[in-house]
C-alpha cells in the first residue's frame, strides 16, 4: 500500500465518522466524506480538513441503495484514485423499545441502513483492492458495536442483532480475502458522545448507564478514531478478522 492512502469514510459528517476523516486528513491521508443528508456538517468538516492542507472531498451517497454505493466509489475512483482503505461506519438506531413492540418495517430498516450498507461497500472495496481484481490490497475496518455481545434488551435489539451481523461479515470476508492482501479488522466502540443516543430517545443515556461502565465515563469519538486508524494503518499489519473493543472496560 502506498504511504498516502485513499480512505473513504462512511457517515462521516458528524460523530464518530467525523473524528475519523479528521485524524485521517491530520495524518496526511486523502478522505472522502460520506454522508447521507446533513451537507452543512460535511462540508465544514472538508473545509477543515482542506484548510490545514489535506486532500479531501464530500460525498452524498445513501449507502444502503447499491446504485448511490456504485456512485460513491466511482466517484473517489475519479477524483482521489483507487480506495485503499474503507471505513465502514454508517449506521442508526431507533427508539428504544422492547421486542414486542418492533414492526418488520423498523426492523428490515435496521438491516438494511446497518448491513446491507456494509455488505455493498465492502464489495465495491475488494473489487478495487483485491490481487486477484490487479488491486494492490487495503484496509476495511468496520464500525461494529459492544451492543453485538450485550444484545441491547429492552432498547433496541434490532441494532445489536445488526451489529452482530457486522461482526460475522467481519470474520467471514477477512478470511476469504486475507490471501488477497486485505485485511478485515472491526473496532466495537461502547457508549460514545455523539448524537446516536439522541436518535433512541434519550440523548442523556450516557449520563444514565455511566456508572455501570468500568472506567466511570462515556468514550469520545477521538479516542474510537484512533483505534480505527490502527486497524487501517501499517501498525495492525498482521491483524485481520480481529475485534477491537473501545468500550472503557464494558
Ligand atoms: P451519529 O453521530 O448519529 O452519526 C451517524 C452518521 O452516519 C451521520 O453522519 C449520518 O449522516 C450517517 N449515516 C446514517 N445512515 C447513513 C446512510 N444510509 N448513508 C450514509 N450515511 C449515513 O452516529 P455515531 O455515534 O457517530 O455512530 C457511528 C457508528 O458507530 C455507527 O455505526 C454506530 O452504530 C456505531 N456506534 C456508536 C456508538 C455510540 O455510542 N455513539 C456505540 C457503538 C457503535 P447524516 O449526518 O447525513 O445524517
Amino acid at each position: 500500500m502506498n504511504s498516502q492512502k485513499v480512505a473513504i469514510i462512511t457517515g462521516a459528517g458528524r460523530g464518530i465518522g467525523a473524528a475519523t476523516a479528521l485524524l485521517f486528513g491530520r495524518k496526511g491521508d486523502a478522505v472522502c466524506i460520506n454522508y447521507k443528508s446533513d451537507v452543512e456538517s460535511a462540508s465544514k468538516l472538508a473545509e477543515t480538513i482542506i484548510a490545514a492542507g489535506g486532500r479531501c472531498i464530500t460525498v452524498q451517497a445513501d449507502v444502503s441503495r447499491e446504485d448511490e454505493v456504485v456512485r460513491l466509489f466511482s466517484t473517489v475512483d475519479e477524483v482521489l484514485g483507487s480506495v485503499s482503505v474503507l471505513v465502514n461506519n454508517a449506521g442508526i438506531l431507533k427508539t428504544q423499545s422492547r421486542l414486542e413492540d418492533m414492526t418488520a418495517e423498523r426492523i428490515n430498516l435496521i438491516l438494511t441502513q446497518n448491513v446491507t450498507s456494509y455488505f455493498l461497500c465492502c464489495r465495491e472495496a475488494v473489487k478495487r483492492m483485491s490481487t486477484r481484481h490487479g488491486g494492490v490490497g487495503g484496509a476495511i475496518v468496520n464500525v461494529s458495536s459492544g451492543a453485538a455481545r450485550s444484545g441491547s434488551p429492552n432498547e433496541y435489539i434490532d441494532y445489536a442483532a445488526s451489529k452482530g451481523a457486522v461482526d460475522t461479515l467481519t470474520k467471514g470476508l477477512s478470511l476469504e480475502v486475507a490471501s488477497e492482501g486485505i485485511r478485515v479488522n472491526c473496532v466495537r466502540p461502547g457508549l460514545i458522545h455523539t448524537d446516536i443516543h439522541a436518535d433512541g430517545g434519550e440523548p442523556e443515556r450516557i449520563q444514565r448507564l455511566k456508572n455501570n461502565i468500568p472506567v466511570k465515563r462515556g468514550g469520545q469519538a477521538e479516542e474510537v478514531a484512533e483505534a480505527i486508524y490502527w486497524l487501517a494503518s501499517e501498525k495492525s499489519s498482521y491483524s485481520t478478522g480481529t475485534y477491537l473493543d473501545v468500550t472503557g472496560g464494558l
